[in-house]
């Protein structure tokens, strides 16, 4: 088999194996890793479409991850996608109404991102062993929310690692926060801080810049590492089910061999969205990727114009994982527009962090003809949900309600009549609030698990375990700290101050 190394989308690294750029995370130099090119699937669809998900798995990430042996990486895969899992599709493709929903929620933390945070654990301590590295791997991380729990829940009692999470302490939901600080496992740790999320955020860079308290921690037998979305070892392992849909569809006999489909993306950092982009570069029939944004739509101006502008306001929705006005995923694709000019990509992104817009040229623009783009009012996100639950009985989170927006948008304005995936990352019950006001209009209600109920009165969808235990989970973490201490509460934390 044909040997990936990576590169920095920004030039300063090259020839890192996969191994070595799960465990950075980021380069050097700031740039993220790109495989040197994009490996074509090895077998037909109609080949793959007999797989499970599993093994499909295999087939698909070990063309990317040429390091790990056929046993590395099927233990991993073993250990990722098992009964955490609610559904043993692990990734299901249900039939709502002329559309298709991919449900990538049926994991631990009933969020997408448990899709590839079930599996990072486990390549990154492959990845350790492999590189002979001997120190505990200390994953840290700042969350508004999702990230931290699936993180936590990823990480949890893997052995060689520990995970530190920052959230700040007024700024997640409730249901967010129980989660959270009901976390089980030896290794975790949960800390809320006294200041927003940029703040967590800061904190954490901080301590990652610190090349003294790296040295402490190297001495104490630590090494730190990050599990955010720019991680390789996060977006390979979502390539996995666009590949797995168009499979699926295939087998079933809803789709001909080589039938075009596209898929709709509700999308934040841009790393799902990619994710599919690559699939599609791998030979699977893929028409359209259409990227739908909420209000802060920095990508649906930036797909429209060739303009990417953060400088405007930020606006806070009900769809919160997707409020983001830099989409940090966005890098690799600019890189591949580019014509893999790290160059190139090095200038746009220093433009963007000097003065928070940068161009691309016509020539760029024309080599992202793959991507689509709408976005969503708050008003057609709560319109879409009611609708799909109205008149065909299906009940969608926020997130996925702006894909769906969308994508009626999309049906209506284009006449394009090419089947679609909406992709759906989060189970209507982590928003159940919103989701039930949507519908019914406002509620009395205030208490979590009573509006989950109400949800599932109407719904006929039982409100899954992951919210239903929180009810009577300890509550294991209660630390907090001053934004000026995270250091010294990381050091306490793992015995070394
Ligand atoms: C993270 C997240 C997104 C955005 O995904 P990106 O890969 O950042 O584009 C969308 N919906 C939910 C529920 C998420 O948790």
């Amino acid at each position: 088999m044909k040997t990936i190394t990576y590169q920095s989308t920004r030039g300063g690294e090259s020839g890192v194996t996969a191994s070595q750029a799960i465990l950075k995370g980021i380069a050097d130099d700031g740039g993220l890793f790109m495989p040197v090119e994009i490996p074509k699937l090895e077998q037909s669809m109609s080949e793959l479409a007999k797989l499970s998900y599993q093994e499909l798995a295999y087939e698909v990430m070990k063309l990317y991850l040429t390091d790990f042996t056929e046993e590395e990486l099927k233990d991993c895969i073993r250990q990722a996608y098992d009964s955490k899992f609610d559904t043993e599709e692990i990734a299901p493709v249900v039939r709502v109404g002329s559309a298709y929903v991919l449900e990538l929620f049926h994991g631990s933390t009933i969020a997408f991102k448990d899709m590839a945070l079930s599996i990072l654990p486990h390549l990154m301590t492959a990845a350790a062993k492999k590189n002979h590295v001997d120190h505990e791997i200390v994953i840290l991380t700042a969350t508004s929310g999702d990230t931290g729990k699936a993180a936590l829940a990823g990480f949890a009692d893997v052995p060689g690692t520990r995970i530190i999470v920052f959230y700040p302490k007024d700024g997640v939901s409730h249901i967010q926060q129980l989660q959270m600080v009901t976390q089980k496992g030896d290794n975790t740790a949960v800390v809320a801080i006294h200041g927003n999320f940029d703040d967590a955020q800061t904190g954490v860079k901080k301590i990652f810049a610190d090349k003294e308290f790296e040295k402490k921690l190297d001495e104490g037998g630590f090494q730190l590492s990050s599990a955010n979305s720019i991680n390789i070892g996060r977006l390979i392992p979502q390539v996995v089910y666009y590949v797995h849909a168009y499979a699926d569809l295939l087998a079933r006999g809803d789709i001909e061999d080589g039938e075009k489909i596209n898929f709709i993306v509700p999308t934040g950092n841009f790393g799902n969205i990619l994710a599919g982009y690559f699939a599609k570069q791998m030979g699977v029939p893929i028409g359209k990727l259409i990227c739908a944004s909420n209000d802060n739509k920095v990508l649906y101006d930036f797909f429209t114009t060739g303009v990417y502008d953060k400088n405007r306001e930020f606006v806070l929705t009900m769809s919160p994982s997707m409020d983001i006005l830099v989409s940090s995923n966005l890098e690799r694709l600019i890189y591949l527009s580019a014509g893999c000019d790290a160059k190139k990509t090095a200038k746009l992104m220093q433009e963007l962090s000097e003065t928070g817009r940068y161009t691309v040229t016509k020539e760029m623009q024309k080599r992202m003809k793959d991507f689509a783009a709408g976005y969503a009012t708050e008003e057609q996100d709560a319109e879409v949900i009611r609708y799909l639950y109205k008149n065909r009985g299906y009940v969608m989170d926020p997130h996925t309600g702006v894909a769906a927006a969308v994508w009626k948008a999309h049906w209506a304005e284009t006449g394009d009549r090419i089947k679609t995936v909406i992709v759906s990352t989060a189970s209507p019950y982590k928003f159940s609030k919103d989701v039930l006001e949507a519908i019914q209009g406002p509620t009395m209600l205030t208490d979590d698990f009573a509006i989950a109920e109400e949800l599932e009165q109407i719904s006929c969808v039982p409100v899954p375990k992951a919210v239903t235990e929180l009810k009577n989970a300890e509550i294991r973490h209660r630390t907090e700290c001053d934004t000026a201490d995270m250091e010294a509460v990381v050091a306490k934390i793992l015995g070394i101050s």
